[in-house]
């Protein structure tokens, strides 16, 4: 694993969170009410004139799924198909697929029953073309872009809040009527061995499988990157402070997500944060639920280096005083972390990865979920056609045909293409930010729409380009020009290599 990775490595699980299931009743887009506090020892205060909110402590309730699940017995089944480690949206969603086709799939995690903390928001119609929009515990017809205080730009796509729990417990419910098995444990090591792979658990048993799929996240420590020099230390990352607040009031239609408020008003009399933030611009994300119940995610899109996690927040306290957002609690917190681009894991290897690991984060937003969770059936059917034709799964075999279908040339071509334009924005300041996204935002809807959710092939990606810089103000082309070409070498140099 590359040094950059390790610097990035998932969060330490310090967070159990969840009140999903008491905000979001079980219907999309019923009222919302807020829960009552449910935790005496908990110190609840409002931050008396739009204070610092980050005094407040974060009322956590950790929350699990509520039916048991079919543990694996070292005595019943001396050897698995297909074992995933993680029980993430990526190894969860994983095996619901493969075993579908019948075939016998273990998933190990040190906790499969927990639902996952982090928040996640998805197109709407990512999550319906999948028949999981059932999945969505909020969705707002219309997302809003405030480019600046005079400039607010108005998307007609639907957006929704990705409910943990019904995600969760469809996909296990599923798992477990194909008879994937649980085994609650954290992997440890691989051994690869002629005619099987074992997989060496904290709690001493021994997991044999034909084929293991690494979907333990970002953090991975079982998957070898491509450390290709001229690939080195080209991750971006996401950071992001995000926050689930009962508040006064606040000011964003009801209506609407906010995709992006790049309005900086709030920094006129702070000089240092204003400075960082034309140079590193941050923006604020949010999920209104009610006139008093939202989430807010103040957010740096990409940085290298990382944006440090404490401006992020200074620079979120001065947002919310300004808006007048005076916060009574806050129910849930979230640091997000997201390395974005980077080299895809050397091939071949032993291991399959699939989801944070794998590559498949936009390098241009950070998102994820929806693709993987369309990309999953894809990956299953080639195990499922591979597993046909011999019982290991690894090495060249694994490259040729499983590797492939998830990235094969012409995605691997699309990804390069994305991750120009992480690179292009990494180099944009505030203004340059704001430009570019006037610009993208007014393509036509299957462009920037397809952009974001990765649908583009190479000739629209190519067609997107030559829109962008017809749409671009002046100001914009010159930074096309001045700023881009040492990205594009990269994208041109990395194609070649993809090509070789
Ligand atoms: C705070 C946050 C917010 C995000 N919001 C969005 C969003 O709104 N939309 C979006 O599309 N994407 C979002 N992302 C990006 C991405 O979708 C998520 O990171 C997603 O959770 C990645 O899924 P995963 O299954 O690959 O990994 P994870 O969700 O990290 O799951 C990995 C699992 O593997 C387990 N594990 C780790 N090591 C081991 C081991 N050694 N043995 C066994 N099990 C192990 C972990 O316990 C965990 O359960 C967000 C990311 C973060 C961090």
């Amino acid at each position: 694993m590359g040094t950059s990775l390790m610097l990035i490595s998932p969060l330490p699980p310090t967070k159990p969170h969840q009140f999903t299931s008491s905000i979001f009743p079980h219907k999309t887009n019923q009222p919302i009410s807020l829960p009552s506090s449910r935790k005496t020892s908990t110190k609840i205060q409002s931050t008396r004139n739009f204070g610092n909110f980050l005094d407040l402590k974060p009322e956590y309730q950790p929350e699990a799924l509520d039916f048991d699940l079919p543990w694996h017995h070292p005595s019943d089944r001396p050897q698995f198909d297909v074992i995933i480690i993680g029980a993430g949206p990526a190894g969860i969603r994983l095996a619901e697929q493969v075993s579908l086709y019948g075939i016998k799939v273990c998933c190990v995690d040190p906790n499969p029953q927990s639902i996952w903390p982090n928040n996640y928001g998805v197109w709407s119609d990512e999550f319906e073309d999948l028949g999981l929009e059932d999945c969505l515990d909020k969705t707002w017809s219309m997302a809003s872009i405030y480019i600046d205080d005079n400039n607010t730009k108005y998307l007609d796509r639907s957006y929704g809040r990705v409910s943990r729990k019904k995600l969760k417990e469809k996909l296990v419910k599923s798992c477990v009527f194909n008879g994937v098995r649980f085994h609650k444990a954290k992997v440890w090591e691989i051994k690869h061995h002629e005619f099987e792979s074992i997989v060496v658990c904290d709690d001493g048993t021994n997991l044999k499988g034909s084929l293991v799929v690494d979907a333990s996240g970002f953090g991975s420590n079982f998957i070898d990157r491509d450390d290709h020099t001229l690939r080195k230390r080209n991750y971006g990352c996401q950071i992001a402070h995000g926050v689930l607040v009962e508040v006064d009031s606040h000011p964003y239609d009801l209506d609407k997500m906010v995709l992006m408020d790049w309005r900086d008003s709030h920094l006129g009399n702070e000089p240092y944060l204003r400075d960082g933030n034309s140079k590193v611009p941050t923006f604020m994300y949010a999920m209104p639920f009610s006139s008093n119940l939202i989430f807010l995610e103040e957010t740096s899109l990409v940085s290298r280096p990382v944006l440090s996690y404490t401006e992020l927040k200074k620079r979120m306290v001065a947002r919310l005083r300004y808006l007048g957002i005076n916060v009574k609690r806050v129910l849930e917190d979230e640091k997000c972390l997201i390395p974005m681009g980077g080299p895809l894991p050397r091939t071949p290897q032993n291991v399959m990865p699939f989801g944070g690991n794998s590559g498949v984060v936009h390098p241009s937003t950070g998102y994820m979920v929806a693709r993987t969770m369309a990309l999953a059936p894809i990956i299953a059917f080639s195990i499922n056609e591979c597993l046909g034709s011999t019982r290991m799964i690894r090495g060249k075999n694994l490259y040729a045909n499983v590797w492939n279908s998830l990235w094969p040339m012409e995605r691997r071509f699309a990804r390069e293409c994305y991750t120009f334009g992480m690179e292009t924005l990494l180099k944009l300041d505030l203004n340059g930010t704001r430009n570019f996204f006037d610009a993208f935002f007014d393509l036509k809807p299957y462009y920037w729409q397809g952009f974001l959710s990765s649908r583009l092939s190479l000739k629209d990606l190519l067609l997107l380009s030559l829109s962008m810089f017809a749409h671009a103000s002046n100001s914009s082309r010159f930074d096309i020009v001045t700023k881009c070409p040492v990205p594009l070498a990269k994208m041109m140099g990395n194609i070649a290599l993809e090509a070789i």
